[in-house]
């Protein structure tokens, strides 16, 4: 069996050994889920709410854990850490208040009655990424469960502790062996595999979109349910009307939070002329005071990128770019990249265009509003934006002209697990998160009844 070994990025030791599951290994892991649905989904509504309640306690008592946990594994900052196993539990928390609002409608038709009822899909597969392992691991199992189905979720490569650990938390709150099974491994074996069973009803991935692209071909042979969330190279539009010390100052936060590892990270600066050398200013005091620093301590704003392979494929984008100032990063052992701000020599250069996935913000300048929502629409992707504006109407405009599922005004927060998340275009297809997310993990059955007069 292969093993790879997990490293802890801000210092590069090894930190763990997880096997990979090979091709039998998904199959049986499968094969369980599907014998486990046929009683998961006859739980009455009531009592599947009380077992994942309890799974939200449990994750709950194990909160400071978890987070550590992802400090070793992923480099996530503590606070950030300490959010993420929080949003895991508030997710289960929330969808466990679902199974017994999971209604269907009573229409008025001649002859008889006709009603429609949610029904489970069976077993779903969630491909998680290593960017943020615990909350997109439960944005997918948490509301597939909910609706009585049950998962087999396969987390990145390079990040499988908290996964594995919040299978072993399941089990402890009580959910039923097979309901909800972590199988780490290899995405063109593991991930795969989900594409290509039959009984896997659905398949919940969250990556790249090149990878998501292949899934979506592979579920079409078995015209699979699909959700994606793919990447992301988000604007942030700053007007001349905004209050330019609050954007200056977000500014760093919504690019280089997660160390720009963020399909949200607002990686394009869009700042109007008339404001620019001034802005420019702000923002290079603004960055030279992003804190990069062990990712344990509590002053830490940014820690390491993921992987060595990683900052190599960042600091291409920077050797290719004009880099117009720097903050700093530790020396040493550990991924360090530096938060860095480019200005690219066009709109069409690479670092503006594709999605860099890292500390690496490149800076452009327009002249009208018009403009901005163009430069801002020329992408092949539309996950998020951010407005700096004090100006309602133009706030209002801007939001709704800017083609991207998540758009935030003097603000760049993008994910509250009460409200829907999800890209247009090339970042994805279908909504996570919100009231309507148990929907999509369910069919709709129309059922009428002929009743004689
Ligand atoms: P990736 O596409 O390389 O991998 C994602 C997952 O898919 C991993 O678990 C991987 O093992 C698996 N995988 C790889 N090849 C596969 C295959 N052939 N079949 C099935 N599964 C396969 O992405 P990554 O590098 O882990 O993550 C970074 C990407 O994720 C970025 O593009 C980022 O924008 C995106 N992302 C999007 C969102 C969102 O919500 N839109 C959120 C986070 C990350």
């Amino acid at each position: 069996m292969t093993v790879s070994t997990i490293l802890n990025p801000a210092t590069e030791v090894p930190i763990a050994e997880i096997p990979a599951t090979d091709e039998a290994g998904v199959d049986a892991a499968i094969q369980k889920a599907a014998t486990a649905f046929e009683s998961w989904r006859a739980v009455a509504p009531g009592d599947r709410a009380r077992i994942m309640r309890r799974f939200a306690a449990v994750l709950d008592d194990h909160q400071e854990e978890l987070a550590w946990l992802e400090v070793a594994n992923a480099g996530h900052t503590i606070g950030n850490a300490r959010w993420e196993a929080g949003n895991v539990r508030d997710v289960v928390e929330y969808y466990a208040g679902a199974p017994e609002r999971l209604f269907g409608r009573q229409i008025p038709v001649p002859g008889g009655v006709d009603i429609t009822f949610r029904e489970p899909l069976g077993v779903v597969g969630v491909i998680v990424p290593w960017n943020f392992p615990m909350p997109i691991a439960g944005w997918g199992f948490a509301p597939a469960l909910a609706a009585g189905n049950t998962v087999v979720l396969k987390p990145a490569e390079l990040t499988p502790l908290t996964a594995l650990r919040i299978g072993e938390l399941a089990l402890e709150a009580g959910l039923p062996e097979g309901v909800l099974t972590v199988v780490p491994g290899k995405g063109s074996v593991v991930g795969q595999r989900f594409v290509t069973h039959p009984a896997v009803r659905k398949v919940v991935f969250t990556g790249s979109t090149e990878v998501g692209k292949g899934i979506m071909r592979g579920c079409a042979d078995q015209v699979k349910n699909l959700t994606l969330e793919l990447g992301g190279k988000n604007a942030n539009i700053v007007f001349a009307d905004a209050d330019l010390e609050k954007a200056a100052a977000a500014a760093p936060g919504g690019v280089f939070d997660n160390s720009g590892q963020d399909c949200c990270s607002r990686s394009r600066l869009l700042v109007q002329s008339s404001i620019y050398d001034d802005f420019m200013a702000q923002l290079e005091d603004a960055v030279q005071s992003f804190t990069v620093a062990d990712p344990g301590s509590d002053s830490a704003e940014m820690g390491p990128l993921i992987s060595s392979d990683h900052r190599d494929a960042v600091a291409a984008y920077v050797a290719a770019g004009e880099v117009a100032f720097t903050g700093s990063a530790p020396d040493g052992p550990g991924f360090w990249f530096p938060p860095t701000v480019i200005t690219p020599s066009s709109i069409s250069a690479r670092d503006f265009r594709e999605e860099i996935f890292g500390p690496v913000l490149s800076v452009v300048r327009f002249e009208t509003e018009e403009e901005a929502v163009r430069i801002a629409n020329d992408t092949a992707y539309g996950l998020s934006g951010s407005v700096f504006t004090e100006n309602l109407d133009r706030a209002m405009r801007v939001s709704r002209a800017v083609e991207a599922g998540n758009i935030s005004v003097n603000s760049h927060a993008s994910v509250r697990y009460w409200t829907p998340f999800g890209g247009y275009k090339q970042s994805g297809l279908g909504r996570e998160l919100g009231p309507d997310a148990v929907a999509a993990f369910t069919e709709e059955k129309n059922v009428f009844l002929a009743t004689s007069e």
